[in-house]
């Protein structure tokens, strides 16, 4: 992330950090934002990308002019993670069979070699990160699934995460959404929405297409 950000300054870019969009009017002559945070500003970009991840699709209806069928409605799926007190026998990642949602409870090894299990897919109303210890047994008989010899009681809560969906339970899987002005009409403005898994791994592709969509491949 630093050498990105090195990369934005040396291009004449600012990283602005601790300042929410807290406005945006969509008008003929062009998009206003207006910011919060110590230092309110009010400014008039010719291209805004509205890639603020879980607050995405709030934004979206936040911005004056934008028609509403033009912001998805938006699921949050919760994503729980267990590690392991003592030592994996593994050296390797294990993905089991995809669930519904996500991937399946799968093993991760963090680069000190501790290990991991998650996420799994718990859908919320709101955010909220903390894990539940109850979760334990659904995790346990998952990972048995391809780990019979876990020991009992060597899960341990770790963090969640929430994927910010734009397709709900029992729906299939919706893929990123990237409207820009060839779907709404609104020159300059880029919404990116459902910018879940692997929205991380996919970030350099998110950036180069929006960028070519705006007539800059190259930035
Ligand atoms: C449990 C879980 C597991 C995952 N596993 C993987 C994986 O294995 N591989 C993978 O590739 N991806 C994975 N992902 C997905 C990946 O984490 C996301 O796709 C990625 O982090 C999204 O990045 P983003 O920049 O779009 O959004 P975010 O990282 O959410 O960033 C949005 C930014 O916008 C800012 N923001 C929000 N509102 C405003 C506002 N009004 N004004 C100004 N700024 C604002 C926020 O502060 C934040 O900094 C996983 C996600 C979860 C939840």
């Amino acid at each position: 992330m630093l050498s990105l950000q090195a990369d934005i300054e040396a291009a004449g870019g600012q990283l602005v950090f601790r300042t929410p969009v807290t406005a945006m009017a969509l008008t003929p002559k062009g998009i206003t934002v207006e910011t919060g945070g110590d230092a309110p500003y009010a400014l008039r970009p010719e291209i805004v990308v509205n890639a603020a991840g879980l607050d995405a699709i709030a934004l979206a209806h936040r911005m004056q002019g934008l028609p509403p069928e033009w912001v998805p409605r938006g699921w949050l799926a919760k994503g729980n993670y267990f590690s392991l007190s003592g030592k994996a026998p593994f050296s390797q990642l294990i993905y089991p069979v995809p669930e519904p949602g996500g991937l399946g409870i799968h093993l991760t090894l963090d680069l000190a070699g501790q290990a991991r299990f998650g996420p799994d897919v718990e859908w919320v109303a709101k955010p909220d990160y903390r894990v539940d210890p109850a979760r334990r047994n659904r995790f346990a008989t998952a990972i048995r699934s391809y780990w019979p010899d876990l020991p009992e009681d060597a899960l341990v809560p770790a963090q969640a995460g929430i994927r910010p969906k734009i397709s709900g339970p029992d729906m299939p899987a919706a893929d990123f959404r990237i409207d820009g002005p060839a779907a709404h009409g609104v020159p300059g403005l880029f919404n990116l929405f459902g910018i879940e898994s692997p929205g991380l791994t996919s970030a350099l592709a998110l950036a180069a297409f929006v960028c070519a969509q705006i007539g800059r491949p190259n930035a």
